[in-house]
């Protein structure tokens, strides 16, 4: 299940992120106008010719108060750990300078295959000059305009040219997950908490080149999990590896692997800006979320309002989360840690669960009944019928006269129908509205 990671690197204002957001393209998220969820250009989702990659920006991993070459070299040295393949930009204007030549020699050490991009090739004279990049030593240029998108497929015909073969023994009956957090609220020592419960069965790098490692367990009722490896929890002591930006990128990564994402909050310090940041695109992404506070120890004096206020405040600051169950732990004493392979079994299946189609529309008839549909300059939405898409996350299209009629409000009234009628909790749900003549 793990997509291909595409690194693009290279010098500031050589292009990158303009050709990374070429290369994303307008990607319109079904969860619309999400509050508290932004939008990052340092990861994002791609394809090509029906292959589906990650791409990463290093440039928008700041490694701030470094010199230039410091900066660029780590961008380099990230590229090398995360990624498939390399993707270096240089630019036809200022052609090909020292700090192009210090990286190409980094990438060029590794073994990972890079594909050398000239960016700002905006008209055919310019063309000739791009044989100079010949002596980066690293093969043929793609000559590209990022602005124009000029370029861009024969660049990305090569990429995908070296994707590694996908090894196809992804067995789907073991459940994916992942702690995800800040730095600091406990992610490695949970998983070295809960593994030490476990008998681990392997421990190998599955699928692609990349060093992520996955640990496999079987519960005490004999399912399976996989847990995927996340930022900060080995830490290789590489200077980058503590940046926020990093781990950001590396917890997105994560996500994305992952059946049930384990949202990691510390009791002690409360919420940050990052948690929900996290928190966001694990919801974006579609992921079953489980919010486990960890280091529930350190919180004194506990009586029965206690839980209640630190649950009512998390609800509070992550309402687009309000599917995702609340489990307070500590890693420290062990306290309710048993509790989490049940937790993410249940939030895996009913992020899977299909409802059967007449089941389905009989809720929507009794929900349409009990609240009529609303109207709009004298003309009332009318609703025809739903059903199932897709699941992981569960997907709905419901059939409209209109889909402009159908308001966020009742939009939401009808989630929360199908909602009290099947236990989706821990999982998102999607609402597609499609017209219907
Ligand atoms: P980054 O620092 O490498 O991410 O570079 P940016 O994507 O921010 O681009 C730096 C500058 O180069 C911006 O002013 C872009 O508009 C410009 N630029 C990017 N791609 C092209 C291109 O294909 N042609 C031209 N002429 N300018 C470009
Ligand atoms: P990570 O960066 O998210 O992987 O966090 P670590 O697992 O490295 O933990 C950070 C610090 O918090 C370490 O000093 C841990 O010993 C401590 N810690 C982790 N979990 C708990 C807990 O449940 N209770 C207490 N009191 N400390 C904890």
């Amino acid at each position: 299940m793990a997509n291909p990671i595409v690194a693009v690197v290279g010098r500031p204002n050589v292009g990158k992120s303009t050709l990374f957001n070429r290369i994303a393209g307008e990607r319109i998220s079904i969860v619309e106008d999400t509050p508290g969820v932004t939008r990052d250009r340092i990861y994002a989702h791609a394809e090509w010719l029906g292959k589906n990659f990650s791409l990463i920006d290093t440039g928008g991993i700041e490694m701030s108060d470094q010199p230039l070459l410091t900066q660029i070299r780590q961008q380099a040295e990230v590229a090398i750990d995360e990624a498939d393949v390399i993707i270096l930009v240089t630019d036809i204007e200022n052609g090909v300078t020292d700090a192009d030549e210090q990286v190409a020699r980094i990438l060029y050490r590794s073994d990972k295959p890079v594909i050398l991009a000239v960016n700002k090739v905006d008209n055919p004279e310019r063309r000739s000059d791009v044989y100079d990049f010949y002596s980066l030593g690293l093969g043929e240029p793609y000559p590209v305009s990022g602005v124009h998108g000029v370029g861009v497929g024969d660049l990305l015909d090569a990429v995908i040219n070296h994707f590694p073969e996908t090894a196809d023994n992804d067995d789907d009956k073991t459940i994916h997950f992942s702690f995800i957090g800040r730095p600091n609220v406990g992610k490695s020592s949970l998983v070295n908490a809960l593994l030490g419960e476990h008998r681990v069965i392997v421990s190998d790098v599955a699928g692609t080149t990349r060093d992520a490692i996955n640990t496999s367990f079987t519960a005490d009722d004999g399912r399976q999990f996989t847990m995927v490896d996340t930022a900060g929890i080995r830490k290789k002591g590489k200077i980058y590896e503590n940046t926020e930006r990093y781990s950001l990128m590396r917890s997105m990564r994560a996500i994305d692997d992952s059946d049930v994402v384990l949202v990691v909050l510390n009791a002690e310090e409360g919420l940050r800006e990052l948690d929900k940041h996290i928190a966001g695109y694990a919801h974006e992404a579609g992921k079953a979320v489980i919010i486990v506070v960890n280091k529930w120890d350190t919180i004194p004096n506990k009586d029965h309002r206690t839980m209640t206020d630190f649950t009512n405040l998390i609800r509070h600051e992550f309402q687009y989360l309000s599917y995702a169950p609340i489990i307070f732990v500590s890693a420290k004493t062990k306290q309710r840690l048993n509790q989490l392979p049940k937790m993410v079994e249940e939030a895996y299946d009913h992020a899977r669960f299909r409802v059967q189609s007449s089941v389905l529309n009989d809720v929507l008839m009794d929900a349409l009944a009990a609240n009529p549909t609303p109207t709009q300059n004298g003309r009332r939405l009318r609703v025809y019928y739903a059903t199932q898409v897709a699941v992981q996350p569960p997907t709905f299209v419901i059939f409209v006269n209109d889909p402009d009629l159908m308001h966020f409000s009742y939009e939401r009234y009808l989630e929360n129908q199908i909602r009290q009628s099947f236990d989706f909790s821990g999982t998102p749900i999607h609402l597609i509205k499609r017209k219907r003549q």
